[in-house]
């Protein structure tokens, strides 16, 4: 299953909050929200990485759990 890394804005549509993980084609981020489709993503190599940074915290412990 491919994960994606999405992010989420700050009301102002343009600051980034933090980045989220989403697991293959789901709507929902793993830590249940749902984001603007149209929102920015990236492969989740960049998970761990300055690019992808802030993560968001439940994200990453749930993708830690499922990533070999
Ligand atoms: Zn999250």
């Amino acid at each position: 299953m491919r994960h994606r890394i999405v992010a989420e804005k700050l009301p102002d549509g343009d600051t980034l909050k933090e980045w989220h993980m989403v697991r293959g084609d789901e709507q929902l981020t793993m830590c249940g929200r749902e984001l603007d489709p149209a929102a920015d993503e990236q492969s989740d190599e960049a998970w761990g990485t300055e690019t992808a940074h802030p993560f968001c915290h439940t994200c990453g412990a749930l993708y830690l759990r499922e990533t070999p």
